[in-house]
Order: structure tokens, then C-alpha cells, then sequence
């Protein structure tokens, strides 16, 4: 199988369909022109001395390059590395130093940390890209196409990508994707979130994380569509594209703080969003006020569950089952198995909470020169997820939080996002975070993290009045404390670790 077949096939059979759009780049690229970029891009890589299983590496915000770097790396057996530039340098050269890439592609604007890293890794040779005189570009029209037969064949388990997790609990780590999981994921979620060669998708999550490259950037590649890449995210743009008929965006797809900014921006109300087919959401807890917030302007956002060592789908809704399954993330998807168990890795009963495990094409080999994490991380190819389920009597699940985000009161369990779901249904909130902080009474307490709307006022007394209606007496936060936003990671998911360290004391 060769995944870089999606492009040479489309550009075959649909080659003026538009394939990729970088707007603040103006740029619009067919899926002919795709092709011969690709190929064009393949051929220097070659050149520059990238083989079979060598990396290659970018370094830059979202742009239509992700897709060409990616897709020249298939046609040479090579790993694309796409790396995180919102890290600092000694991060990045962590990362760099692992993945020992002999290419990084840059954005001019990331010229220095690109110098710095060339610095730490021997032969590393560096492409600034950007712009008609990149470069990149040059690099481009300095070499011919690399033909089809100059292409090396992939099987399904050959590493394609190293791709970074989100960081979320702790150092990101690097899960190793086979042509075969992207494949899988693209069957798995091209099917509930109904992609098609008719799609345009907005890209806006981070091209460096599984949520931008397969939520659903791959899949509507796969499937002969159009993907328009958003350099940043940005909710008034983001409103405006969604409503812009010369566009004709048909699907979104976020992680929960993208449904929270989008909602809460001025222009929300007065948007038109009957264009969006399919909106959807996964990455972190999606409280539950605000997936009615959306089903009441008639948008039946699909929740869905995954992860970077799955590449990423596991379960997901879809239309049909959105609004009367509010809050699940949906059954299993097709090609996966899922499980959840108790501590001893012993099925739990129907209904009842455990750690989901998940086994399938769709599942990663392991972590990239981590022996030891990727023996702590499967028991019989099952991937241990971390994260805490439960799945009612029709089969749909529900994610509980992370395990490791739970803490213990008073000897009762308290998962932190059914705290926050809570706090979400408040009006006058714009972000909250719960975290378990020491007691000397009850072992921990919970602490709430809060940001207010702008111009909206809202106090201690009253957070916790709502709290006390809502919330058994364990599950009360004791503290809360005001911020101006909460910190989070490149993919928009709250980092605990930062909250733990400002406000963990008390
Ligand atoms: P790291 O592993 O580096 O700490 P991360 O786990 O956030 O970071 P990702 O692979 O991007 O990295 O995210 C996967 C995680 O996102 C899941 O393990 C889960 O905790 C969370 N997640 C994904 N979908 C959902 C969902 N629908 N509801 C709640 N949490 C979700
Ligand atoms: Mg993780």
C-alpha cells in the first residue's frame, strides 16, 4: 500500500478539484498541483540524502506544507516529524535530538530556534519556507518530479510519522504511526463524520497533533476533499469562514475550548452556521451545557474519543445519535476494541467505571526510544488509555477524566470534568478547571480555577451556591480561586501541570 497514493489517485481522477487552501497565504492548490509539489518536494528530500526510514522534520504554523512534507515523505518510505513551535528551544532540541531528522522545514519566523537546533543535531540541514522566494519554493522548481516508479513501496507497518502527544500530563511523548493506523483511522472516521469528495473542512487545531492531521485533514484527503488550513486559530475568523458561502465549509472540528471560544465571541449569535454539516469535538472533557449551547443553534456537534497512540478515533458518535446521547462520546468505532477494566486489568460489570483499553489496526507499536513506557503502556496489545469510562446499557460510552487527574476526598473518588461540567452550566463563566489540592481532614479538596466573562461579574459565594445545588457534598470544590484564562497546551487542552504547580499548595 502506498498512503501517498490518495493524491496521485485524486489528481488522476479529479485533478482540478481543489485539494488544499492556506487563505492568509493566499494560496490554493489543486490536487494536480498537490501531486506534482509533492513529487517535487520527494525529489529534493532524496537529494538531500533522506532514505528509507530517515526523518524529516517541520517546524511552523499551519500551512498547505504540513501536507507536502508529509505526503513526500510516504513516496520515499521516510517519517515525517511534524514538532510542536510553540516549545522552547531546550524542549525542541529534546524532541530533535530523539527524532534525529536530517530535514527541518521552517517558518522564517522560526529561523533562530531552526539554527539552534542545526547546532545540536550532526547534519541536519535546514529549509526556511514562506513565501514565492522561499527557500522551500526554490528547493521546489530545483529539481525534477520524483516518478511514480522512483517511489518506495510501504507496507501497513511501516512507520510513517512520529507524532508528539499533546504534553497534557507530562513531557510529550513520540507515538510511532504506521501507514496502516492512518489508513484505519481514515475508515474508522471517515464513516460517522460522513466525509466525502464533497467535504471542506477547516482545519484549525495544530497540524503537529493527531487533532489537526487526522480531525480530519487525512480523511477528507482520502476521500477526494478540500481541506482549508487556518494559520492560528482565531474565532472571529473562524465565524466568518464558516458562514462565507464562497467557502462552503461543510465540517469543523475542535477540541472543547474551540466550542467555548467560538461561543462566547460577539459575532456568535448573529452567525450563520446552516452551512456546517458536520462540527466535531474531542481531546479533552466537552461539558455537557456547552454541547447544548451549540445543539440549540441547530449544529448537533459529535463527540468523539482518541488519542495521539491511536491516530486517534476509538469511539465516536455521529449525527443520528448526537443530541439524544448528549455527553457520550459514542460506541466504538468500526475497526477497534475497547475494553474497560479494573485496576487488576479484570472486565468491570456493565455500567460500572474503569480504565478503557483499546486493541486494533488502529493502535500504535509503541512510543519512539521509550523501551520503557511502552512496556508500562499494553498488557496483550491492549493500549492502557489512562483514562477512566464507563458505557451504559445501549453500548455508548462516556468518558469519565483522566485517572490521573482524579483525586480523593474523604475516600470518595472525584473526577474533576464532572466538577467543571458543572461550573459550566454558569452563565457568567467563561473557563474552569478543577484540581485536587492536600487536606489535612479529608486527604484532598478540590480546588476550582475560574475565569469570568469579560464585563460579567460573578463571586466565590455564588460559584459554590450553584456547587452545593448541583454537586454532592465530596465533590465540592473548597477553594476557588479567579484568573484571567486558564493555561493550555497547542492543542487548546487545559494543562493541569501549570495549575498544580500555581495553585496545588492549598
Ligand atoms: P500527553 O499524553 O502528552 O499527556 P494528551 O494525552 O493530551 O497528552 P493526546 O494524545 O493529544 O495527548 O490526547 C489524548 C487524550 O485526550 C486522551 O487520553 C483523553 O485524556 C483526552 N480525550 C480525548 N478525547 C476525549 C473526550 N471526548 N473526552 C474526554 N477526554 C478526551
Ligand atoms: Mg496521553
Amino acid at each position: 500500500v502506498r498512503a501517498y497514493d490518495w493524491i496521485a489517485h485524486h489528481a488522476r481522477n479529479a485533478g482540478d478539484d481543489s485539494a488544499a487552501v492556506d487563505l492568509h497565504e493566499n494560496r490554493r492548490l489543486s490536487y494536480r498541483e498537490l501531486d506534482r509539489r509533492v513529487a517535487r518536494l520527494a525529489a529534493w528530500l532524496r537529494e538531500a540524502g533522506v532514505a528509507r526510514g530517515d526523518r524529516a522534520a517541520i517546524l511552523a504554523q499551519n500551512c498547505t506544507d504540513y501536507f507536502e512534507l508529509q505526503f513526500a515523505c510516504q513516496r520515499l518510505g521516510a517519517i515525517f516529524v511534524p514538532l510542536n513551535w510553540r516549545l522552547t528551544v531546550p524542549e525542541l532540541r529534546f524532541i530533535v535530538g530523539d527524532a534525529a531528522p536530517r530535514v527541518l522545514i521552517h517558518d522564517p519566523e522560526f529561523a533562530e530556534a531552526a539554527h539552534a537546533l542545526a547546532q545540536s543535531v550532526q547534519g541536519l540541514a535546514l529549509l526556511a519556507r514562506g513565501g514565492a522566494a522561499s527557500d522551500y519554493e526554490r528547493a521546489l522548481a530545483s529539481v525534477e518530479p520524483l516518478a511514480a516508479e522512483a517511489c518506495e513501496p510501504v507496507t501497513h507497518d511501516d512507520v510513517s510519522t512520529i507524532m508528539y502527544t499533546s504534553g497534557t500530563t507530562g513531557h510529550p511523548k513520540g507515538a510511532m504511526i504506521t501507514h496502516g493506523m492512518t489508513f484505519w483511522n481514515v475508515v474508522n472516521l471517515g464513516m460517522p463524520a460522513e466525509i466525502g469528495y464533497n467535504t471542506v473542512f477547516l482545519a484549525v487545531l495544530p497540524l503537529f497533533h493527531t487533532g489537526g492531521l487526522n480531525c480530519y485533514s487525512n480523511p477528507v484527503f482520502h476521500a477526494g476533499g478540500q481541506v482549508i488550513v487556518q494559520r492560528a486559530f482565531e474565532p472571529g475568523e473562524a465565524l466568518r469562514m464558516i458562514a462565507d458561502p464562497a467557502l462552503g465549509l461543510t465540517h469543523f472540528f475542535g477540541v472543547p475550548a474551540h466550542f467555548q471560544f467560538l461561543l462566547q465571541h460577539p459575532d456568535f449569535d448573529r452567525t450563520d452556521l446552516s452551512q456546517l454539516r458536520v462540527a466535531g469535538v474531542g481531546g479533552a472533557p466537552m461539558p455537557v451545557p456547552l454541547l447544548q449551547a451549540w445543539q440549540a443553534r441547530g449544529v448537533p456537534v459529535i463527540q468523539g474519543y482518541g488519542m495521539t497512540e491511536t491516530s486517534p478515533s476509538v469511539l465516536c458518535l455521529d449525527r443520528r445519535d448526537a443530541v439524544r446521547k448528549v455527553g457520550s462520546a459514542g460506541k466504538p468505532v468500526l475497526h477497534t476494541e475497547t475494553r474497560i477494566v479494573d485496576e487488576q486489568g479484570r472486565d468491570v460489570a456493565p455500567g460500572e467505571m474503569g480504565e478503557l483499553w483499546v486493541r486494533g489496526p488502529n493502535v500504535t507499536p509503541g512510543y519512539w526510544n521509550r523501551p520503557e513506557a511502552n512496556k508500562a503502556s499494553f498488557t496483550d496489545g491492549w493500549l492502557h488509555t489512562g483514562d477512566a469510562a464507563r458505557v451504559d446499557e445501549e453500548g455508548y460510552y462516556y468518558i469519565v477524566d483522566r485517572t490521573k487527574d482524579m483525586y480523593i476526598s474523604g475516600g470518595e473518588n472525584v473526577y474533576p470534568a464532572e466538577v467543571e461540567s458543572v461550573l459550566y452550566q454558569i452563565p457568567q463563566l467563561a473557563e474552569a478547571a478543577i484540581i485536587g489540592v492536600p487536606d489535612e481532614r479529608w486527604g484532598e479538596v478540590g480546588k476550582a480555577i475560574v475565569a469570568v466573562k469579560p464585563g460579567q461579574a460573578l463571586t466565590e459565594e455564588q460559584i459554590l451556591d450553584h456547587c452545593r445545588e448541583n454537586l454532592a457534598r465530596f465533590k465540592l470544590p473548597r477553594y476557588v480561586e479567579f484568573v484571567e484564562a486558564l493555561p493550555r497546551t497547542a492543542s487548546g487542552k487545559v494543562h493541569k501541570p501549570t495549575l498544580r504547580q500555581s495553585y496545588g499548595g492549598k
